[in-house]
C-alpha cells in the first residue's frame, strides 16, 4: 500500500507519519494524502543491518509538497530518479525493485 501523509487543513503543512497536532500551526484537523511518488535525494549503503534483512540501502526521498521520507531498498536507485514508495505491513517504507517485487508480508 502507498504511505499516507497528513495534510493540515489550517495551514496545508504535510507530515509523515501523520500527527495528532500540526507542527506548524497547532491545528488538529487533517486530510489524508497518499504519497504516490518521490524523488531520490540520497542513498546510503547499510554495512551492519539486522540479521536476515534484505534491504541494503537507506534512501532519502523528497515527496511532493516538500515532505522528506526515509525508505529502505534492495538496490541503489539513481539520484534524482522518481520512485514509488510503498508501506510494508510493519510500517516501514521501501522502494520496490521493478525486477524483483517485494514480498507482501516482509518483516525486514
Ligand atoms: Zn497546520
Amino acid at each position: 500500500m502507498k504511505p499516507q501523509a497528513s495534510l493540515c487543513l489550517g495551514c496545508s503543512a504535510l507530515d509523515f507519519p501523520p500527527r495528532l497536532r500540526c507542527h506548524r500551526c497547532g491545528g488538529m484537523q487533517f486530510a489524508s494524502r497518499l504519497i504516490t511518488s518521490a524523488e531520490v535525494a540520497g542513498v546510503s549503503r547499510v554495512h551492519r543491518g539486522p540479521p536476515g534483512c534484505v534491504h541494503e540501502h537507506l534512501v532519502e526521498l523528497w515527496a511532493d509538497g516538500g515532505l522528506r521520507l526515509l525508505a529502505v531498498a534492495r538496490f541503489a536507485p539513481p539520484l534524482g530518479s522518481r520512485v514509488q514508495p510503498v508501506s510494508a505491513d510493519n510500517g516501514a517504507i521501501f522502494i520496490s525493485d521493478p525486477e524483483a517485487p517485494e514480498p507482501r508480508n516482509s518483516n525486514d
